[in-house]
């Protein structure tokens, strides 16, 4: 995976990512209203939280005070956090607090090249919505994002949620940006925002763990990552009354 060497990942550089397009009088939407939202400039600000609750809550506090508004995408099945869990339960109030939209992030588990069954695909994000729903009734929108989505998923619809990447997101005059893995594939995201007027919707894919934590290689990110989780986890075993 391609790295982009000149660029910045921190939260001061997103911070003036941000400042730059409140500048340039753009409005960030929640993902849903991209449905009704069909002039102004706007950016449907989207979150795909695939690693980590702490720099989700970081993020969603820097939106807070620069007054911005975006979806944050949660795993039901992660590998990496536990939204059931005091601190999953902690994060999503904090991150519902500041006024952003909750939503699911689903991991088929199928490879990006295969095609995958649509209705399976439904069936497993209806499970997941059941268990949150009984969690945190009425508190997450039926939004989906797709972690790493096979290929036949892109362009798909579905009747019981709102697929980000069905083709309301899709449309031609919606410009798709996305940090993964801490390369813009598509350049530098203020260099675009500048091109407003004649470009001025956006759907922007920002991973809150890109930002937080060490600038550089995503290797020098990661490190920070599982360091900061060593000591998560010593801090909880010493709250567990362990004779350590
Ligand atoms: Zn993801």
């Amino acid at each position: 995976m391609q790295w982009n060497p000149k660029k910045t990942f921190s939260m001061a550089e997103l911070k003036r990512i941000y400042t730059k397009a409140l500048d340039s009088n753009f409005e960030f939407i929640n993902c849903a209203d991209i449905y009704t939202k069909n002039n102004g400039y706007y950016i449907a600000l989207r979150h795909d939280i695939d690693l980590s609750l702490i720099a989700a809550i970081e993020v969603a506090k820097l939106e807070n005070e620069l007054g911005i508004q975006a979806t944050y995408c949660f795993m039901v099945q992660s590998n990496f956090y536990n939204l059931f869990s005091s601190e999953g339960r902690k994060a999503l109030q904090i991150i519902s607090s500041y006024g952003h939209n909750l939503a699911l992030h689903h991991h088929t588990m199928s490879a990006r090249n295969l095609q995958i069954d649509l209705k399976k695909v439904e069936k497993n994000v209806i499970i997941d919505f059941d268990v949150i729903d009984k969690y945190y009734p009425g508190k997450f929108e039926k939004i989906v994002s797709f972690h790493n989505p096979p290929k036949n998923l892109i362009g798909a619809e579905f009747d019981s949620f709102l697929s980000t990447y069905s083709p309301h997101f899709l449309k031609n005059n919606i410009k798709y940006l996305s940090d993964s893995n801490r390369y813009w594939r598509e350049g530098d995201v203020i260099e675009w925002i500048q091109k407003a007027p004649d470009i001025h919707k956006y759907h922007i894919l920002i991973h809150p763990e890109l930002w937080f934590y060490k600038d550089g290689e995503m290797k020098d990110a990661m490190n920070d990552l599982v360091e900061h989780q060593i000591s998560y986890t010593w801090g909880l075993l010493k709250q567990d009354d362990l004779n350590l």
